[in-house]
């Protein structure tokens, strides 16, 4: 039928169909202008859509198993996860303070993950992710400085990132996110901090005010003021042996990397840090 029309009918067409109004009782039309851009938009959309087409296919989408297999949080065992684009990059260079690191990071991973419910996810598998993100796109290898912890001398490794070991919960330890505290002989139920929890526990001081938040119950008793009136009167011993029960799970990526020291032979240990060169090519 189109082969009928002329190119201006066409581009009339074009023209005219987003000018129809949203609100039949809204009394300005939509300017004209912006209908046009954006449709210029989507065309633009599906040209790219279709030059990139094969890329498409051939960015390597990899299947990864969850450390904590969702058995805290909604079930979800694996994710799948992309390498960096050249997009993903400039967003990830645009990072310019410590304080935007934070939710830069977090938009590079939902970028980078399909059908993943970000609030949902576990912190523990957050950080795993953000190491097979590092992995798949610029390779294992990850040079480190280590301090020895003997003679302080500076000791060069090269880290190999997939040799790392893991933990992964099972369903057995999904059961058993409940802990009878030392002191006051009462079991708290918990659960483990996600994504979304993220702003409570920026600061040490913000993560004793937010505690409560991370607990279910204590015995039994699921109202708010209960739990808080609990944590701030109970003992401190109470509060360190149910802060570690949340926040120092040993699932996911084993961080600590043992090494021998250049200079005294020592054997020494330390916990990888992420350095300038953590999203690089090594
Ligand atoms: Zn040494």
């Amino acid at each position: 039928m189109s082969e009928n029309k002329s190119i201006i009918d066409l581009a009339r067409e074009a023209g005219n169909a987003p000018e129809a109004p949203m609100n039949p009782h809204h009394e300005q039309p939509a300017p004209p202008p912006q209908a046009n851009s954006s449709q210029e938009d989507t065309s633009l959309k599906d040209t790219l859509a279709s030059l990139l087409e094969k890329v498409e296919d051939k960015i390597a989408w990899v299947s990864v198993d969850l450390p904590t297999a969702g058995v805290f949080t909604n079930g979800v065992g694996s994710v799948e996860i992309r390498p960096f684009t050249f997009e993903d990059e400039k967003i990830l260079r645009s990072i310019k303070k410590v304080s935007d690191a934070g939710n830069i990071i977090n938009t590079l991973v939902s970028r980078c993950t399909k059908n993943l419910n970000f609030d949902d996810l576990a912190l523990t598998d957050k950080n795993y992710i953000l190491f097979k993100l590092r992995e798949l796109s610029y390779g294992s290898r990850y040079d480190i400085e280590a301090e020895c912890n003997d003679c302080g001398a500076g000791n060069k490794l090269t880290v190999e990132l997939d040799k790392l070991p893991v933990n992964y919960a099972t369903l057995e330890d999904s059961r058993s996110t409940k802990i009878l505290l030392p002191d006051s002989e009462v079991e708290v139920e918990y659960t483990v901090p996600v994504a979304s929890d993220e702003k409570f526990l920026t600061k040490t001081e913000d993560l004793m005010d937010n505690l409560w938040r991370f607990v279910k119950n204590i015995a039994g008793h699921k109202e708010r003021m209960i739990i808080q009136g609990f944590i701030s009167k109970t003992t401190a011993k109470d509060v360190t042996v149910l802060r570690s029960a949340i926040f120092n799970t040993d699932f996911g990526l084993q961080t600590r990397v043992n090494f021998i020291c250049n200079e005294c032979q020592s054997d020494s240990v330390i916990e990888l840090p992420i350095n300038e060169g953590f999203f690089d090519v090594s």
